[in-house]
C-alpha cells in the first residue's frame, strides 16, 4: 500500500492533538525536535498490519464487488507485519516486555479469520472510499475565526448502508471499548466535521474493533456526536494549537511513559 502523503502548509491531525494532550513533552520531542524514536510500539505496528489487511479487503469490494480472498487478505497482513518486524526501528512492548512475534502473527491471523466470518454476515453495503484523505479548515466556534492550521487525516472506510453514508474507523484493541472510549474519542468527532466539510452531509459513525481476546471478536459500535461535541473538539484542537504556537511543553509522567518511544530523550531537553 502506498505511503500516505501529508499536504504542505500548516496542518494538524487528530493524532497530533491526542499526542499533545497525552504528554506535551512527547509532542515536542516527536513533532518539533524530530527526535528519532528508540523503538516502535509493538501494538502500533501490529494494528497497522491488521489495518492494511482490512483496507485490502474493502478495496477489493470497491473494485470488484466481492471481498478479497481470505488467504490473500492474510498474506497482506503477514507481509505488512513482516515489514514492521524487519524495519530499521526495533519493535518493543510496554516496560521492555519480550515481543513474541510468532504468537502475534498467529493472533493476527485468528483475528482476521474472525473478521472475515463477521464480514460475511454484514448487511449489503457499497464501498465509497478506503483510506480517504481529507484537509479541512479549522475555526474557533466562539469567535468564528478561521485558524491558520488545517485538520488533515485519513478516514479508514466510507460506505453506504441502507441509504446512509457511514464513516467507519478500524481499531485493534486488547479488550472491547467501553462507553467512555466510544463517547469521547476525539477522532470520530474530527471525522464527522471533515465529512461534512467535504460535502458528504450528515454521516453515521461506526467503530469496527477487532478485539484481541483469546477467542477474537469484532465489536461494532455505531456512535453519535452532537453539535456540542463538535464545538468541544474545535475548542480542544484550537487550544492545543495555541499552546504549541506558544512553545508550551512539559512532561506528564504516568502510564504513558511505559510505552514511550521518546523516553531516552525526555530528560535531556535543553530549555
Ligand atoms: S517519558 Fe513520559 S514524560 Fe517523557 S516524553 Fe515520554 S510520556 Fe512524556
Amino acid at each position: 500500500m502506498a505511503r500516505k502523503e501529508m499536504p504542505t502548509g500548516l496542518y494538524t491531525s487528530v493524532s497530533q492533538v491526542k499526542c499533545w494532550l497525552r504528554c506535551p513533552r512527547q509532542f515536542e520531542l516527536r513533532y518539533v525536535r524530530g527526535v528519532a524514536p528508540e523503538f516502535l510500539p509493538v501494538n502500533l505496528a501490529f494494528g497497522t498490519a491488521v489495518h492494511e489487511a482490512l483496507a485490502a479487503h474493502y478495496c477489493e469490494i470497491k473494485a470488484s464487488g466481492t471481498p478479497l480472498r481470505r488467504d490473500l487478505m492474510l498474506d497482506v497482513f503477514r507481509f505488512a507485519w513482516e515489514r514492521a518486524r524487519d524495519g530499521k526501528v526495533p519493535l518493543q512492548g510496554d516496560e521492555d516486555e519480550e515481543v513474541d512475534v510468532h504468537a502475534l502473527t498467529d493472533k493476527g491471523v485468528t483475528m482476521l479469520h474472525s473478521f472475515a466470518e463477521h464480514a460475511a454476515k454484514a448487511p449489503p453495503f457499497e464501498v465509497v472510499a478506503v483510506e480517504h484523505p481529507f484537509t479541512v479548515p479549522l475555526h474557533d466556534p466562539d469567535t468564528g475565526e478561521i485558524l491558520e492550521e488545517a485538520l488533515v487525516g485519513f478516514i479508514d472506510l466510507i460506505i453506504v448502508e441502507k441509504g446512509q453514508r457511514m464513516v467507519v474507523e478500524h481499531k485493534t484493541a486488547a479488550r472491547k471499548y467501553g462507553a467512555d472510549q466510544l463517547d469521547h474519542d476525539l477522532q470520530m468527532t474530527g471525522y464527522k466535521i471533515a465529512a461534512r466539510s467535504a460535502g458528504m452531509g450528515e454521516v453515521g459513525l461506526r467503530f469496527q474493533i477487532l478485539v484481541k481476546t483469546k477467542v477474537p471478536t469484532v465489536q461494532v459500535a455505531d456512535i453519535e456526536r452532537t453539535a456540542q461535541d463538535e464545538d468541544d473538539f474545535l475548542r480542544t484542537a484550537g487550544g492545543v494549537l495555541k499552546a504549541i504556537d506558544g512553545g508550551v511543553s512539559y512532561p506528564i509522567r504516568g502510564w504513558q511513559c511505559r510505552g514511550c518511544p521518546y523516553h531516552h530523550a525526555c530528560g535531556r531537553v535543553a530549555r
